[in-house]
């Protein structure tokens, strides 16, 4: 080991390869501690050494390098995963390419970039041009582009555009993990075998994603005295082709008690929605609002938009994240409800769970469908007992896409074995981020 390290310094220098432990440390976590099983069995994995390459043929050398000796490889962006994705299990050399951080170009309907590009910095970029991204997840001020296609899924943007799957990602540029990586350009299907793939089947530093025309966004708060009026305007809001949105977000009491810096603005137990929405389209809001006993109270004007804290700022699973400040003991988890029957779906959890389970919607476009996503937060008693959850909402037809694991989830729509695929060519000897698949490799 001793040994490695001293040729890998010699390899890339000092400044690019890492080996203090306070680096290590710090650098080898993501945010897996909002998952109470995954703090416990991610808080002690550290990787033996860290490398910042700044350019793509450093990468290549690096991962050259890892090959001979057979060192694990775990890539990360900004580190704000949240299933220990970036966490080196079986130690190695943590990847970290912040330092690839070059936006190459900006033409009309897309942003190429370099992996380590902040989309918070890219956003900014691109609404002086005219444009702005067509999706980002919550934590987009830190979060890399690379990150986000490589483990994240959708967020703001997502109602009108979909998720990571849905054409966001136009081109990208992958290295394998061989004697001699190779360096091929994806697009196409062939993007499928790369995207939320936690950095397993091939290492993304460069890619070209779709962006769309700038639109002023304004952010509006509606206050409904209960659950169902909420999700029943948030509905036809999100379904209603006229008005053109950027977020529907929708959470129940005691969770929008959570949200400390908005209370000023809302009564205590009312369920709230949060928007954004194209600025000209208030009136049509507050018509809808009216239809389901919705009062609008509280809007910010376009010229404000991500120039302050905005209410983006408690979607996403930033709504779990001010759970977790007012009680270290929630968690979350990450769902989908049926289209047809969500109202009955949530109302069953809410009679069986009454003080377990709370509701926080986000509604998305997925599969060409609009259709009811959801992060509940949830009181954390056991791991037992969360899947105890778990069991009964798959038992009445809620899909559960489990944050408490570190392991690559398996999908309906064949992205799982595609990264498989990829994998046991690109990397032939297991080394990248290994034991997120293992699983499926035995
Ligand atoms: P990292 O955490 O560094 O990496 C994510 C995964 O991708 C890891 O497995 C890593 O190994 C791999 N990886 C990173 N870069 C590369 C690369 N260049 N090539 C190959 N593999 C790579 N996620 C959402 O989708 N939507 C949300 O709205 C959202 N909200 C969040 C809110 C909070 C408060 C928190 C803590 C997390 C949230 N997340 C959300 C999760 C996360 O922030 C996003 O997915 C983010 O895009 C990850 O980017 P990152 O640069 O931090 O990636």
């Amino acid at each position: 080991l001793v040994e490695w390290k001293k040729d890998m310094e010699e390899l890339v220098g000092e400044k690019v390869f890492l080996v203090d432990e306070k680096t290590r440390d710090k650098l080898s976590k993501d945010y897996f501690w909002y998952s109470p099983v995954l703090d416990a069995e991610l808080k002690n994995k550290v990787a033996d050494g860290v490398c910042k390459p700044s350019t793509e043929e450093e990468v290549a050398q690096i991962l050259s390098f890892a090959y001979e000796r057979r060192i694990p490889i775990t890539t990360r962006g900004a580190g704000t995963g949240n299933y220990g994705q970036a966490v080196p299990l079986e130690g190695g050399i943590l990847l970290d390419l912040s330092q690839l951080n070059t936006i190459i170009e900006v033409g009309e309907g897309y942003a190429d970039v370099q992996c380590g590009v902040k989309l918070g910095r890219l956003e900014k970029e691109l609404r002086e041009k005219g444009q702005e991204l067509c999706i980002y997840p919550s934590t987009y001020v830190k979060a890399t582009a690379g990150g986000f296609f490589s483990g994240g899924s959708g967020g703001i943007g997502s109602i009108t555009w979909g998720s990571v799957w849905d054409g966001n990602i136009i081109e990208a540029v992958i290295y394998t993990l061989e004697a001699k990586p190779r360096r091929l350009v994806v697009s196409g299907e062939e993007l499928d075998a790369y995207i939320h793939n936690y950095g397993t089947s091939g290492i993304m530093t460069q890619l070209k994603m779709r962006t769309a025309p700038k639109t002023e966004w304004e952010q509006v708060i509606v206050q409904f005295a209960d659950m169902e009026n909420m999700l029943l305007f948030t509905e036809k809001l999100s379904k209603d082709p006229t008005i053109k949105k950027r977020l529907v977000s929708g959470a129940e009491p005691p969770i929008s008690s959570y949200f400390t810096p908005l209370l000023n603005y809302y009564e205590e137990g009312s369920s709230v929605a949060l928007l954004e929405v194209e600025e000209e389209n208030l009136e049509e809001i507050k018509g809808l609002a009216d239809e389901f006993q919705g009062s609008i109270v509280h809007v910010i004007d376009a010229e404000a938009y991500h120039k302050q804290m905005g209410l983006s700022d408690f979607t996403w699973n930033h709504t779990t994240l001010w759970a977790l400040k007012y009680d270290p003991e929630l968690t979350y988890l990450q769902c989908g409800f049926s289209n047809s029957h969500y109202l009955d779906q949530i109302q069953n959890i809410k009679n069986k769970f009454p003080r377990e389970v709370f509701i926080h919607v986000e509604w998305m476009l997925a599969n060409g469908e609009i259709r009811l996503g959801s992060l509940p937060i949830i009181q954390y008693k056991s791991k037992e007992r969360l899947y105890e959850i778990i069991d009964y909402l798959e038992s009445i037809g809620v899909s559960v896409n489990d944050p408490h694991t570190f392991l690559l989830p398996r999908d309906k729509n064949g992205y799982f074995e595609k990264i498989l695929e990829k994998k046991k060519i690109n990397d032939p000897l297991d080394l990248l981020n290994p034991g997120k698949l293992s699983m499926a490799l035995k």
